[in-house]
């Protein structure tokens, strides 16, 4: 992916004297998943211009990234548009190349930092989520910029197959330096619609940090701190906080986030009453909530005397510090505090943690798994686990047309790798249950529909015949 970056600015060589980078000097910079290679392709008093070419590794991102998706099919991880697209990656190459110029300064011509010189920009290629032109044009035109998109076709050999969903941006505009590179760097990962390779409390900070200035009042300023904070509704919420000084943001998700409608309480509270009458009936008195999230469930499973031993297992770590701080770790009394443990892991991984334990729950954690990790899941959970009775569920994705505003194609959440249909679940749940002696039954979750079923769906194992 390249990004370059023109000035007609007299003398144009000036741009060089901004970037701290010699016009005649080819430089690279480390990247944690590759190399930033910047260069000028051509330079003179009347035209200068420097581009930043990004050589993504995709060994090295595969390594990095614990949350890189497969796309459902083995070599996804490898076989992706990642090394050619513009994405948080530009970011922290941009940020990398030019810290000089983004931090604003300019040792040798202090004076040009604060000068709006004729500055084009092109990026080669760019991601557009749903909404394509409109939403790149609605991000980058209310900053001043002249827009110019060409959108590529899928194939060149096969024209009839359309049109696919990269595009081609050229921006202008007469600004500082500084400014486009700060646009550049918020709006490239606010349009991508993977999900970003770094994202930690941190990010905020760096989104007010280079968003200062022109993103408190850009029109859209809401959807791209969310979008550039992807799936993290908390981060967003404390950003755009932060952005308009501290003035609450209620109800986040409802609002800009269709897909995430049904998600509302009514149904999840209902989702976890039945998964918490399951393991009552069930006997259990030691129990874990595989992928506990905030912790909801395992504040239930506290008030009830039956369970002697409860423990909260998840892969993230926020989760897990959000389930501490609403189960009131700190201030819990000795007794109650033996009674339940949360830890941080995969449930991909084998891990002796997870044995010994009567039920095991794992509510809405499935479809947050690429599909391809699912048989690693069964050996983890169910053959080595082996907790005598397993209650899970999942969205049923028959019912998602029942969702007003969300997409056909599109699923409930955004972090959700696939919904199944209720055949595909059953027929998945099934072949678990044979191949590791359990038995499985299955409950609708939430009214039924007729023809589509329930919004969610429960299967309850029990090991042996
Ligand atoms: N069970 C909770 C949270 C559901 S959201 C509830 O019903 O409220 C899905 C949760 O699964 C998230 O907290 C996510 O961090 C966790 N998760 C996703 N992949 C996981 C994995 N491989 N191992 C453990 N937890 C995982």
């Amino acid at each position: 992916m390249l990004l370059t970056i023109t000035t007609t600015h007299k003398p144009a060589t000036d741009l060089g004297f901004l970037l701290h980078k010699h016009p005649d000097k080819f430089q690279s910079v480390n990247l944690s998943m590759g190399k930033a290679h910047i260069f000028y392709p051509e330079s003179s008093q009347n035209k200068t211009t420097v581009a930043l070419l990004l050589d993504i590794e995709p060994i090295d991102m595969v390594r990095g990234a614990r949350h890189l998706s497969g796309k459902g099919f083995p070599l996804g991880q490898y076989v992706n548009d990642r090394p050619y697209v513009a994405s948080s990656f530009m970011s922290v190459a941009i940020s990398k190349a030019f810290s000089t110029a983004m931090n604003g300064k300019c040792k040798t011509k202090p004076e040009l930092v604060e000068t709006q010189i004729p500055l084009e920009a092109k990026i080669s290629v760019l991601p557009a989520p749903q909404g394509g032109e409109t939403l790149i044009r609605k991000m980058f035109e209310p900053l001043g910029y002249q827009v110019k998109l060409q959108q590529h076709i899928l194939d060149t050999q096969f024209t009839d197959w359309g049109n696919s969903k990269y595009f081609t941006l050229e921006l202008s505009q007469t600004i500082r330096l500084q400014e486009l590179l700060s646009h550049l760097y918020v709006l490239i990962p606010a349009l991508d619609n993977d999900k970003h390779y770094f994202i930690s409390q941190s990010e905020i900070d760096k989104l007010l940090a280079k968003g200062q200035g022109w993103l408190v009042n850009h029109p859209l300023l809401e959807q791209i701190t969310r979008r550039y904070l992807r799936n993290l509704q908390s981060l967003s919420k404390l950003a755009l906080e932060r952005l308009s000084e501290g003035e609450k943001i209620e109800n986040l998700e409802a609002e800009e986030n269709p897909e995430q409608k049904p998600r509302k309480e009514t149904l999840h509270q209902k989702r976890l009453v039945l998964v918490l009458e399951q393991l009552k009936l069930s006997g259990a008195e030691k129990v874990i909530d595989l992928g506990c999230g905030e912790g909801k469930l395992l504040r239930m499973l506290l008030k009830e005397k039956q369970f002697t031993e409860i423990a909260g297992m998840d892969i993230s770590y926020d989760e897990l510090s959000k389930a501490k701080d609403r189960l009131h770790w700190e201030e819990m009394p000795p007794k109650q505090k033996e009674r339940i443990k949360l830890f941080q892991g995969a449930l991909t991984y084998k891990d002796k943690r997870l044995e010994g334990y009567d039920a095991a729950a794992m509510v809405e954690v499935i479809e947050h798994l690429d599909e391809n990790r699912l048989p690693a899941l069964e050996r983890v959970v169910f053959e080595l686990a082996q907790p005598k009775i397993i209650i899970l569920t999942t969205p049923n994705r028959e019912y998602n047309i029942m969702f007003e505003n969300m997409k056909t194609a599109s699923m409930r959440h955004t972090d959700h790798r696939f919904e199944w249909t209720r055949k595909e679940f059953e027929s998945w749940a099934k072949g678990v249950a044979a191949r590791n002696n359990y038995q499985v039954k299955f409950l609708p979750v939430g009214e039924v529909a007729e023809h589509i079923g329930a919004p969610a769906q429960m299967g309850i194992f029990t090991y042996g015949n």
